[in-house]
């Protein structure tokens, strides 16, 4: 398969806000490729090699590609730099100089998708001395032989900027349009939120059809998409939801880890599918020692606690396991425990789809003793009142609320989706005072006065999950002390991106556009009608969306969420309703 025919395909893409039409473009494409093609042009077309909890090693400093396009273009250095300051992004400067390429290329080979994936794989494995160099002339090599917008592509991959506009709900769609019903989507879509892996979902269906895919299994070393929580405003609505009766547990206020223990090794997973096994190594021995069986995937959330009482210790304690270095001091000081609340795999058997009691006894017998290890706290409660004195014994021992969770037939562990199988219940929605959201800043405005030459507001976005749009919620100016103002750059301008990025829907024009990336914990006053912003536009009133109003940021930067993660609109518009009744 030629890559330029997998290049013109994003361009294609990248030239649609049209799901539709991206979804046509695809499965037109995927039907013409071979099961592995497939799988390779998946990864490729999400800007990577792996699967997404692979770690990603391909990021090229954008100073090396440009060198390796200076080197294939025969344009000057200088001349490349000063056009990559202009334009901002390699990929769009490969194309550019490579429209007007310098040096003709005497012996040409045209590039092909394994010839590419071969490439970035060398890429991608060189290390130790001299790996720049051979990382700039493997690069160059494939620079040599490509087109303009194969350039653009190469570039953009190798700097971890692709994003062609196809999220992941667009490639299920395709491929449920290539090889198999529309009505068999969730299915397909079940096969990915239990593996996390595309290109193995896309290769599986093209190769065994749905038989294969209704056979696919949450696997050891493959991190499952979580399950997530629906909220409601009152025990008592929660305790109707739950026909009367439903198990509560605590909702501790800490780090949700997902371990895959075997008697040989423990990964532990972070909701963002991030490796956190060198951030818990206590917690990952633990499981590892204390597991009876051979094996297990067990869910729980880290939380810090003084082990003199065994009191827990607020959320900002365990976030000082998420550094990057002295994690063997961090460690010793601060010192954390697992609060166990799921099980997904038990020796062997995928038990996600036994219903909630079942996986519980199981998960409460597979562990024996270890001082590390905790069962969440949980209660069968069957009213409101007893709901009610549970969630005062929650906050009381230092938990945000509780978790109530069904306990009908059906409460099956649902990988990746939020339903009201789970309730959750906060201390905020009790005091009827304000409620965080979670949010992805998409943009940010230049200060003035005491901020000037510091960004001084930043634009704050929702996800849409149906439209995969990022829309505007609130413009953030408060809340930030000395230090957040002082540390923006460096945590925002790696995101930077010279245009609207094309899944952002924003009527604001910020001085600074961001690839939606970085998650922001806010309250808020209200969520009112907005002519300015996009969130839920045109659904509450014509011409107007939902934003909230005196946004502040609590301190929390949500690192254990992707943008994806973030309040999702639907919850805007649920949370909006709930006010208004
Ligand atoms: P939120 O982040 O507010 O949407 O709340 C959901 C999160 O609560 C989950 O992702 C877990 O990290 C956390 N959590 C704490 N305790 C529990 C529990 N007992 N069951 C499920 N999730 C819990």
């Amino acid at each position: 398969m030629l890559y330029s025919d997998i290049a013109s395909v994003f361009d294609r893409i990248e030239r649609t806000s049209s799901r539709l039409e991206m979804t046509s473009i695809l499965s037109d494409l995927f039907r013409t490729l071979d099961p592995l093609s497939l799988r390779n042009v998946v990864y490729l077309s999400q800007g990577k090699l792996h699967p997404d909890f692979f770690p990603q090693k391909l990021g090229m400093s954008d100073k090396l590609v440009l060198k390796a396009i200076s080197l294939t273009s025969g344009f000057s250095d200088d001349h490349v730099e000063k056009l990559s300051v202009k334009e901002g992004d390699p990929g769009t400067v490969a194309e550019m100089l490579m429209k007007e390429k310098k040096q003709m290329a005497l012996f040409s080979e045209s590039l092909t998708v394994e010839r590419v994936m071969k490439g970035l794989i060398a890429i991608e494995s060189s290390d130790g001395k001299d790996s720049q160099e051979r990382k700039m002339k493997l690069l160059a090599n494939m620079l040599h032989d490509s087109d303009p917008v194969e350039a653009r592509y190469l570039c953009r991959i190798v700097t971890g900027r692709m994003r062609v506009g196809a999220g992941s709900m667009t490639i299920l769609d395709a491929l449920a349009s290539s090889f198999a019903d529309k009505s068999d989507r969730p299915e397909i879509e079940r096969a990915f939120n239990v593996t996390c892996d595309m290109g193995l979902v896309a290769e599986t269906l093209a190769s065994g059809g749905m038989d294969a895919i209704r056979n696919v299994k949450v696997t050891i070393g493959n991190p499952i998409k979580v399950m997530l929580a629906e909220r409601l405003p009152s025990l008592n609505e929660i305790m109707e939801r739950m026909e009367g009766r439903c198990a509560m547990e605590y909702k501790y206020d800490g780090i949700r880890v997902q371990a895959h223990i075997t008697k040989n090794e423990v990964k532990l997973y972070s909701r963002r599918l991030e490796d956190l096994t060198k951030n818990f190594p206590d917690i990952a021995s633990s499981l590892k020692h204390a597991l009876k069986g051979k094996e297990a995937i067990v869910e729980g959330e880290c939380v810090s606690v003084n082990v003199n009482d065994g009191k827990m210790l607020p959320f900002q304690e365990v976030t000082h396991r998420r550094r990057k270095h002295g994690m063997e001091n961090a460690v010793k000081e601060y010192p954390v425990r697992i609060f166990l609340f799921d099980i997904l795999q038990n020796d062997g058997e995928d038990v996600t789809l036994r219903p909630y009691t079942e996986r519980r006894d199981i998960l409460s017998s597979s562990f024996g003793d270890d001082e590390n290890i905790i069962m969440s706290n949980m209660r069968i409660v069957t009213s409101a009142e007893e709901a009610e004195s549970f969630f005062n014994e929650a906050l009381s021992a230092g938990c945000e609320g509780i978790m109530a969770k069904s306990i009908s037939d059906a409460s099956v562990y649902r990988a990746g989706s939020r339903g009201f199988l789970w309730i959750k219940y906060k201390k905020d929605y009790h005091t009827e005072t304000i409620d965080t959201y979670d949010l992805a800043v998409v943009g940010a405005f230049y200060g003035m006065g005491k901020r000037k030459g510091r960004y001084g507001a930043l634009l704050m976005a929702s996800y849409d999950s149906e439209m995969q749009t990022y829309a505007t919620v609130c413009k953030l100016g408060t809340g930030f002390d000395d230090a957040f103002l002082d540390s923006m750059p460096e945590l925002l301008d790696k995101h930077k991106t010279n245009e609207r990025p094309a899944d952002v829907d924003s009527k604001m024009i910020p001085d600074v556009w961001f690839v939606p990336s970085v998650v922001l914990e806010i309250t808020g006053a209200e969520l009112s009608l907005s002519p300015i912003h996009t969130a839920a536009a045109g659904v509450f009133k014509e011409d107007a969306g939902l934003g909230l109003r005196f946004p502040r940021f609590t301190g929390r930067i949500r690192d254990d969420k992707g943008a994806e993660d973030s309040t999702s609109v639907s919850e805007i518009m649920e949370l909006y309703e709930m006010q208004r009744m």
